[in-house]
Order: C-alpha cells, then sequence, then structure tokens
C-alpha cells in the first residue's frame, strides 16, 4: 500500500471479492467480545449462561435476515468450512444411499477440490458445463441426476466473472427429479442478491463474513431442518452436533452484525454499486482497444467488472496498476503467489492465451465516482504501455 504513497492519494481497492472493509458498526459490535465478555458460552456459572443467550441471540438475529430458523444456523469458521461441511457432510451422512455428486466446472476451489477428494475416496462426481456466459444448463442437470445421486452443489453466483445462476429453477428441477437428493449452494458471492433462504428452494446455502463487510473468522451454513449432515470436527455436540469446537464469539458477533447491516439493504447497496460498474464497464469498453467483458451480460452481480485483454499479461497488469495504486485481481488466486489462468473462464471457453489478460475489478460500497474516473484515466495508458513493451 506503501507504493501507492507516491501517488499523492489513498489506494483504490477494487478486489472486493477477495475480501470486504468492515462495515462501520462491526467492530464496535465485536469489541466488547474480545474485553469483557470472553467467557466460554458453554460454562455453568451465571456468566457463561449470559454468554450462551448472546449467542442463542446472535443465531436468532441471523435466522431472521435469512428467513430461516435458528436451529438451522450452523456457525463455522469460513467459507470455506461452510461449504466443505455442506458438501463433505451430506455425502458422508448419505452415502448409504448413494456416492454421486453434481457440481459444476465453475464452482469456487472450496466446492472443487472437496469435491475432487472425494472422487479419491470414490465418490462419483459430475462436473457440469457452463455455456460462454457461464450459465449452468438446465437439461444437462437433469440428465446428470441418477438413483446414486445425493448432492447437487451449484454456487448462487460467481465469484470471478459474476454471472448469476437461476439456483431457484434449477433446484426445482432437481426436486422434480429425486425429491431426496440434497441441493446446496454457495452463496459466499452473492451478498448484493436477496438471500431469503426458503424462498430459493435449496437445502443448504453457504455464507462468509469478510465478504459481506464483516470480521475474518466467521462462516455460516444454513441446512434445512431434517438435511442429513455429519460433522466434520469430533470433541463436543457444539452446534447441534453439527460442528465442533469453541465458538468464536468476537467474530460470530461481527459476522451477525454485518449481515443484519447488508442483508436487509441488498437492493439499495446494489443499486449504488451497479451505477459505478456499469460507468466501469462503459468506460474500460471505449477506453481500452479489444477489451472483452466476461460473464452473462444481463444476469450477473453488480459489483463485478472482468475483462479479457488481448497480449497483456494479467500478472504485469496488477502489479503496474498496484503501483499506481489500483488494487484490482486476475484470474484464480492460488495460496501461492502465482495466478493460475482461471478455470472459470476456461470452462466459459476462453482461449488461454485471452484468459492470461484478465482483470477483474469488484466494487464495493465504499467505492467513489473519484476512484473510478480514476481507473478509467489509469488503464488504458497502462495497458497500451504494456502492450508496447511486448512487441
Ligand atoms: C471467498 C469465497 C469462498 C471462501 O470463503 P472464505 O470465507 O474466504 O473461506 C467460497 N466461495 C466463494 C464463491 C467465495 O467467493
Amino acid at each position: 500500500m506503501n507504493q501507492s504513497a507516491s501517488t499523492g492519494s489513498a489506494p483504490v481497492y477494487l478486489d472486493h471479492t477477495a475480501t470486504t472493509p468492515l462495515a462501520p458498526g462491526v467492530f464496535e459490535a465485536m469489541a466488547p467480545y474480545f474485553t469483557e465478555k470472553w467467557l466460554s458460552p458453554s460454562g455453568l456459572y451465571r456468566g457463561g449462561r449470559g454468554m450462551k443467550r448472546e449467542l442463542d441471540d446472535a443465531r436468532r438475529r441471523v435466522a431472521a435476515v435469512l428467513g430461516s430458523e435458528p436451529a438451522e444456523i450452523v456457525f463455522t469458521s469460513s467459507g470455506t468450512e461452510s461449504v466443505n461441511l455442506a458438501v463433505r457432510g451430506v455425502a458422508l451422512a448419505s452415502q448409504h444411499r448413494g456416492r454421486h455428486i453434481v457440481t459444476t466446472q465453475i464452482e469456487h476451489r472450496a466446492v472443487i477440490d472437496t469435491a475432487k477428494h472425494l472422487e479419491k475416496q470414490g465418490w462419483r462426481v459430475t462436473y457440469l458445463p457452463v455455456d460462454e456466459h457461464g450459465l449452468v444448463d438446465g437439461d444437462s442437470l437433469d440428465a446428470a441426476i441418477s438413483d446414486d445421486t445425493v448432492l447437487v452443489s451449484i454456487m448462487l453466483a460467481n465469484n470471478e466473472v459474476g454471472t448469476v445462476q437461476p439456483v431457484r429453477e434449477l433446484a426445482r428441477r432437481v426436486k422434480a427429479r429425486r425429491p431426496t437428493v440434497a441441493f446446496h449452494t454457495d452463496a459466499v458471492a452473492a451478498g448484493f442478491l436477496p438471500l431469503d433462504a426458503g424462498a430459493l428452494g435449496v437445502d443448504l446455502l453457504s455464507l462468509s463474513s469478510h465478504k459481506v463487510g464483516g470480521p475474518k473468522g466467521a462462516g455460516l451454513l444454513w441446512a434445512r431442518r431434517g438435511v442429513l449432515l455429519q460433522s466434520l470436527l469430533t470433541g463436543d455436540d457444539r452446534e447441534r452436533g453439527r460442528r465442533s469446537g469453541q465458538e468464536d464469539v468476537p467474530a460470530i458477533m461481527g459476522m451477525t452484525r454485518a449481515l443484519e447491516l447488508a442483508l436487509p439493504t441488498h437492493a439499495e447497496r446494489a443499486n449504488a454499486v451497479a451505477d459505478l460498474t456499469a460507468r466501469l464497464i462503459t468506460g474500460i469498453c471505449d477506453g481500452v482497444p479489444g477489451a472483452q467483458l466476461t460473464g452473462h451480460p444481463t444476469d450477473r452481480l453488480p459489483h463485478i467488472a472482468s475483462f479479457c485483454f488481448e497480449r497483456v499479461d494479467g500478472e504485469a497488469l496488477l502489479q503496474a496498476l498496484d503501483v499506481q495504486g489500483i488494487l484490482a485481481a486476475s484470474g484464480s488466486a492460488c495460496s501461492s503467489a502465482t495466478l493460475e489462468p482461471s478455470h472459470v473462464l476456461k470452462a466459459m471457453g476462453v482461449p488461454t492465451a485471452l484468459a492470461e489478460g484478465n482483470l477483474r475489478l469488484s466494487l464495493g460500497v465504499e467505492n467513489t465516482e473519484a476512484e473510478v474516473a480514476r481507473v478509467l484515466d489509469v488503464l488504458p495508458r497502462v495497458v497500451e504501455r504494456l502492450r508496447a513493451l511486448r512487441r
């Protein structure tokens, strides 16, 4: 970040699909649980019971904004853990009925790597293809469901290109074919969409705190009453036997506040960022020769603008933008510092050379028109310079 000091203004943060800053008031909601309210909610004394009541209250508040029952909320440590619990937890609990899972080629690695791991242990997995806009085809989903299918996991919205799947319709198709198949949706990237768990018609839904203005260290799985789920962690009966381990109360309290702020206001927040995103898209398509917008033209998240530029290396582009005080993303981020060409773009049929010139800008509610103007000023020049160097 200190590099941007040379440009004389604060950095422009456009990587909200990676993580978001805390929303106003979230830190304050967490603070007491780091200091005076540190007792264990399992403690059998008044102070412990008080903590238990506060945790129960947080669960009620989260359930309320998700349109669900408190008993259906499992607090986890992250979106990744929530997805693992859904996919692996359902697979393990249902293996007497069958060992087939259906998912897609464009899921987050939390889903894909879990599915691959289950494959090594004898499960059969179907990875559904998508079209050039990143949409799953309902007929191929129908065709994939068989007698031994126990789980379908399809993300609500893609975190790289922003395409929103018709999950309600896809879940309806699955239930029409085999009502016993559990339907999970990774909604971690979908904080700008209406998230009424029951109305979506799914059985399980994953969310992460730090993608919606909450702290790192918390996530949740909504699991419809009656869904069979095996805990991945053993050690106690917390979370109704679905997740062992001492609760991270400060993080849960922060997530609860963040969800209360974010979900009921999704429409206004989406409108605000959609306007800025639209300016970015128009400006970049006009200003950078050969820029191609990825994802669905209309069924897309309001805050993601992902482009492919010919004859540009994504990693070099990110570095050049960083020097200019613009923080963005490209391809699929790995744990290592290197970039892999995105598996999502590949599944959408984007040629590797073009996918390597990917730039993903993801906005948040704190971004401003001035910041968008700065990107539109800087980016065309940076791309032109990088292309000139390649010749
Ligand atoms: C970030 C993300 C995850 C993982 O969530 P963490 O809380 O970072 O572990 C899973 N799925 C999607 C779509 C994401 O964007």
